[in-house]
């Protein structure tokens, strides 16, 4: 316990100065809070929590991509298992009531480890690939709260429709393949297959948003779809060459016609949720040259900060 507790305080301190050093930088980045009272105004809002976790609302239903709240440390991932106790922490200080829907982007254990229970803690439904599917059955999650989804499938939820869109991996070769039996935890974080890696497409009353999870995309995939904003997973992308970052840029920022990026998976995922969000060391530079990218379009370059709701179209003319 007095480790836990001299661990968990020395964690702190290096999140506090690790944010300093990454996020304090890029301050007037940062989205304002939509007050409570504002949000219905707003339409609808966006909370991010970390790694490609996004919580969507409009005032009568919300959707949350991933909902991946345990974060194991590298040294736990042996055997992962969700924090249910965490989970539902987590979903109350998100305000969560009730979900309709919880929908990984892909089925690694850093997206859809905690989906299932998720969906079992809100009554919301768990939406994805055959391995996410199977991820929910392991865990014992009712069949009939189970949709399983096609590349090019579209469900509506409430006035969301959610398209599934083909995508890729990060190129990476970690955990490539499908999973393709019940997945009971715990389990090594390797068992949890990547299997069907989407764009999610979310449309909401005329509004378009693009949710990349991962920096990986298939070449056309994205050819006559559009958003003006874009949920842009970044991780690994810094290591990538020159022409790598120029293709996933041109493939999924140009390809839809974004306005707006909102970078997300850039934060430390094996540090706890009570950390804070700790940035990459490569995190400035990263921005910077998403903003590089930006320029010549106009397109401007965002930062969601964590568990605050935000209007992601603030300031964008129609
Ligand atoms: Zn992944």
């Amino acid at each position: 316990m007095k480790n836990f507790i001299s661990r968990t305080l020395i964690g702190f301190l290096v999140a506090s100065n690790c944010v300093a050093a990454g996020l304090d930088d890029f301050k007037e980045l940062m989205f304002a809070p939509v007050p409570r009272a504002e949000a219905a105004k707003a339409g609808l809002t966006v909370m991010f929590v970390g790694v490609a976790t996004l919580l969507f609302d409009d005032g009568e239903t919300a959707i949350m991509t991933d909902g991946y709240f345990s974060r194991p440390t590298q040294s736990e991932l042996r055997a992962v298992v969700p924090d249910r106790e965490g989970i539902s922490k987590a979903l109350k200080r998100a305000g969560v009531t009730s979900l309709a829907a919880v929908i990984p982007v892909h089925s690694h254990f850093d997206h859809a480890l905690d989906s299932p229970i998720v969906a079992m803690q809100t009554g919301a439904l768990l939406v994805g690939s055959s391995s996410t599917a199977n991820i929910g059955r392991g865990y014992g999650l009712a069949e009939e709260r189970i949709r399983t989804v096609k590349f090019g499938d579209s469900l509506s939820f409430g006035r969301f429709k959610v398209h599934f869109l083909e995508s890729a991996h990060l190129p990476i070769g970690y955990a490539p393949g499908p999973i393709s039996a019940p997945l009971t935890v715990p389990a090594p974080a390797s068992a949890f297959g990547q299997g069907d890696a989407y764009s999610l497409l979310i449309e909401h009353e005329g509004r378009r948003i693009l949710v990349q999870g991962s920096a990986g995309f298939v070449p056309g995939a994205l050819q006559g779809r559009s958003a003006d904003v874009i949920y842009l997973g970044t991780g690994g992308l810094t290591v990538r060459d020159a022409t790598y970052q120029a293709a996933y840029w041109q493939e999924i920022v140009r390809t839809v016609g974004a306005r707006r990026v909102i970078p997300i998976h850039w934060d430390n995922f094996y540090r706890s949720l009570d950390d804070g969000l700790v940035p990459g060391a490569d995190f400035p530079r990263m921005i910077e040259s998403l903003r590089e990218r930006g320029k010549p379009d106009g397109i401007d370059v965002r930062l969601s900060p964590q568990w605050v709701v935000t209007d992601p179209f603030v300031g964008m003319s129609n």
